[in-house]
């Protein structure tokens, strides 16, 4: 870290435990230097436990996981995928990959994600023009759930496999079912910024051993059965190392603990920053049934009162504002409808989206943050408010 960087409050750093260095030390003593060995199998077991799934694949990142996801579940060019607009590009950009279409949706105030009103209205609409979805990717933002048995109806009734993107939910639940293994395949992303890490990594996971089988071996360079290197498709290098899956090892082992940390600064910032006109600590409260992994906490601005004369605070003065405290935050992901590099695809409704996208930040959320920590990003929001 560098020095102008020792008062700084980052957004989400990595906060590591006590036993990473112990599993790399390890792989490094047995000479495991190579994306294969023991920290990657009790990686993936720890992974399978977490979600409750019978088999993780250990990958370079979560992107690379949706990526061979939408493989395993048949998507190819000219195929169209259901997707929220509100997200991070990497949900979407292995859609692109493929030679395939995103059909963006839009989301619903409560939970942030997917709306399953849009979402209805999507799939016939595709339907009308002979277009099936091949898959729908299901997105729980900042941690929260979606709204799960109104999205899995309709994925049932309408046949659509469901690959969910829980990158940013792991250790979030929905009636006490760990957010990842409700789809047919499940993503989870271990990047620097995320709840756990391995600096940069992902998994796969899925109940169908065919599916899993599968996935490892186009991670692997799709390399067949045979003494010499005999190809017959398309592989991928995706393996996740035995280094990282090691720092992967130690960090699963404080999920419970992380979760808790993360919540309770979510409670936190809720407590402290109520009342304040103009803003809500949002995302609040869970609705019924989900509990959140709080990996980010969110604020909304709201307009001051048509009779006030307090001045507008948009999420962009108060970012700046922050900035002169030394203090990372950031808005909330700008809706893929809205980017360039989607100008052309589908979207369904998107107001909703562009609303959270313009009224919302996300403040400094990192679990080894201390009371003192949250106290300086409270003090510096009530200043610009
Ligand atoms: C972080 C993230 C990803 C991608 O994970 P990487 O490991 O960074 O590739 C995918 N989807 C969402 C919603 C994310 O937040």
């Amino acid at each position: 870290m560098r020095s102008q960087d020792y008062d700084r409050l980052f957004l989400s750093p990595p906060h590591l435990g006590r036993h990473e260095l112990n599993y790399v030390h390890k792989a490094i003593e047995d000479n495991w230097v190579a994306p294969a060995g023991p920290n990657i199998t009790g990686f993936e077991g720890d992974i399978c436990q977490a979600a409750g799934m019978a088999h993780a694949v250990a990958l370079t990142s979560g992107t690379a996981a949706i990526h061979l996801g939408l493989i395993l579940l048949g998507v190819g060019p000219g195929d169209e995928v259901l997707c929220p607009s509100f997200t991070f590009v990497a949900t979407a950009n292995p859609v692109l990959y493929l030679g395939a279409t995103p059909v963006f949706v839009d989301s619903e105030a409560d939970t942030w994600n997917l709306c399953p009103e849009r979402l209805r209205e999507a799939i016939v609409a595709r339907l009308a023009l002979g277009k099936k979805p091949k898959a729908l990717i299901l997105v729980h933002l900042y941690g929260m759930p979606a709204r799960l048995p109104e999205i899995l109806a309709l994925a049932q009734e309408f046949d659509i496999p469901i690959l969910e993107d829980a990158a940013e939910a792991l250790g979030s639940r929905f009636e006490g079912q760990p957010l990842g293994s409700f789809g047919a395949v499940g993503v989870f992303s271990f990047n620097g910024n995320k709840i756990l890490t391995t600096s940069g990594g992902g998994a796969l996971v899925t109940n169908d051993a065919t599916l899993a089988q599968r996935a490892r071996f186009l991670a692997t360079q799709a390399k067949d059965h045979a003494p010499h290197y005999q190809h017959s498709e398309v592989g991928y290098n995706y393996r996740l190392s035995n280094l990282l899956a090691g720092i992967g090892r130690g960090q699963m082992e404080l999920l419970d603990e992380r979760v808790k940390r993360r919540r309770e600064i979510f409670a936190w910032y809720q407590k402290h920053l109520a009342g304040r006109p103009g803003l809500t600590v949002a995302l609040a409260p869970e609705p019924a049934g989900s509990r959140s992994n709080r990996w980010l906490t969110t604020i909304l601005l709201n307009q001051p009162e048509a009779d006030s004369d307090a001045p507008l605070a948009t999420p962009e003065t108060l970012r700046l504002h922050l900035e002169t405290h030394n203090i990372e935050s950031r808005p909330l992901w700008k809706p893929l409808h809205l980017q360039p590099l989607f100008a052309t695809a589908p979207m369904y409704g998107g107001e909703v989206c562009a609303d959270l996208f313009a009224r919302g930040l996300c403040l400094p959320s990192g679990t080894a943050m201390t009371e003192a920590d949250l106290r300086r990003v409270a003090e510096a929001v009530r200043e610009v408010l």
